[in-house]
């Protein structure tokens, strides 16, 4: 239990500004890895989400082990954005870590454990696993929720949520009484024997937090053809080295997971590092040597600034990234918006956000995002959203834009009035 707790507090922070790129279903691309205009959520940035599609590619055909990828460009052009799209393109298997830079200056750990920690957390390990299966029409429950298997027993329905079935399943009496005796709990693997509806434990297993994250509490439900014998059955797990670091930390240990045979297979997985200007030398240094490892997954860097200080050092260097580092890179650069890709990304995100607005007060906003920046612009769409619903209106109209941009400054708003008003603040 101790051990338990160390490994839950010791465990990397993962901020994901998820909400701000809720609308970011993937690249973007067509089959032949040609940008379409606005597709999955994605608009303009054409040559940055091409260059992101090729990358991707690579990574599916294995050819790029080794090297990193570095997305440059200005303030709020995009690259989280294409980050996200590479990862949603990749789909939930591969294991995707995204962090900011700061993060890794933790209190908790050394920095390079951070680093390390990321790392391990974008390395995806696939378990195969065979387990004996008993005689008869099998169907196998993995319950990961001790509150499932309470639910079930009380009701008498196990409520399926996967990819592979869903629906509520009945259980029949007798697989109550046998489903109690077993004393399932969270992370067991347990078949039901339809016909006699005996249940057997057939071990613990383990899936992937991330689909568990997105599924929410979740039964697995494999159910074997019908009437078939079946002896072993054959179960894949993919699981990031990290989980297994956090699983072996608990006093059970990881043997105590998986039953049956094992074999081992490496899934490629990207690492994400936002601010990456923020990492010091030593983080830099240990990058470097953590690219060459064999295991690396694909890390893709991201950074708004231009030539800036080497944290850590008194050297300058392009996006403060020592020169050694960035020769390992695979650079994409973003480009400022066009008034018409503003408007276009304001209008997904007003559909993503629920909110209609008019379309003289989409032009509105269009106009303040092309004067001051899309992400402000982004911001001010809740806002007004919020200024409508309080004057009880249905559409978000020009008065509520304007009520709102007056509301809250835009940076250079802010600069002015900082400017005028600076002797007033503390120094
Ligand atoms: P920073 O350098 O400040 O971190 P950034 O380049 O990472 O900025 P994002 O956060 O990706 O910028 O973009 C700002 C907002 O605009 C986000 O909500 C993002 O989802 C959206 N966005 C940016 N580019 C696109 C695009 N090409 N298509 C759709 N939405 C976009």
């Amino acid at each position: 239990m101790a051990d338990l707790k160390l490994s839950e507090t010791r465990d990397l922070t993962r901020i994901e500004r998820i909400g701000a790129h809720s609308h970011i279903r993937g690249l973007g691309l067509d089959s032949a890895l040609e940008p379409r205009a606005v597709s999955e959520g994605m608009v303009g940035q054409t040559s940055a989400r091409k260059a992101a599609g090729v990358i991707l590619q690579m990574i599916k055909e294995g050819r790029i082990a080794g090297r990193a990828v570095l997305i440059a460009g200005q303030p709020g052009t995009g690259k989280t954005a294409i980050a996200m799209g590479m990862a949603k393109s990749l789909g939930l298997e591969t294991p995707f870590a995204m962090i900011s830079a700061s993060e890794i200056f933790s209190l908790e750990m050394s920095k390079t454990e951070a680093l390390m920690q990321s790392f391990r957390k974008a390395i995806g390990v696939r378990i195969k696993e065979e387990t004996e299966v008993i005689e008869g029409e099998v169907v196998e429950v993995q319950i990961d929720r001790p509150a499932v298997a309470g639910a079930a027993l009380k009701t008498g329905k196990l409520t399926m949520k996967t990819t592979e079935m869903e629906g509520v399943y009945d259980l029949g009496a007798k697989m109550i009484e046998s489903l109690g005796k077993e004393k399932v709990q969270s992370g067991d693997v347990i078949a039901i024997d339809k016909p006699s509806g005996k249940v057997t434990k057939l071990g613990r297993s383990f899936s992937r937090s991330r689909d568990y994250d997105a599924i929410g509490p979740q039964v697995r439900f494999v159910q074997c053809p019908d009437g078939e014998l079946q002896k072993r059955k054959e179960i894949v797990h993919c699981v990031t080295l990290h989980e297994i670091d956090v699983i072996n930390s608990r006093t059970q240990g990881f043997l105590a997971l998986f039953t049956g045979d094992t074999g081992e297979i490496r899934a490629e997985g990207v690492l994400f590092i936002d601010e990456v200007h923020m990492l010091d030398i030593e983080c830099f240094s240990f990058l470097n040597r953590a690219l060459e490892n064999e295991m690396a997954p694909i890390v893709v860097v991201a950074t708004n600034r231009g030539i800036t200080t080497i944290r850590g050092t008194n050297y300058k260097s392009p996006h403060g990234i020592p020169i050694d580092l960035l020769d390992r890179l695979l650079i994409i650069t973003t480009q400022p918006y066009t008034k018409d890709d503003i408007g276009k990304i304001l209008d997904i995100r007003c559909q993503e956000e629920d909110v209609e607005m008019a379309e003289e007060a989409k032009a509105l906003l269009t106009h303040i995002g092309v004067e001051t920046s899309l992400r402000y612009a982004i911001h001010l769409i809740t806002a007004a959203a919020l200024a409508c619903q309080k004057r009880k209106g249905k559409v978000v109209e020009n008065e509520d834009i304007t009520r709102v941009y007056n509301l809250f400054l835009d940076v250079k708003r802010s600069t002015q009035y900082l400017m005028e008003y600076q002797e007033q603040y503390m120094f």
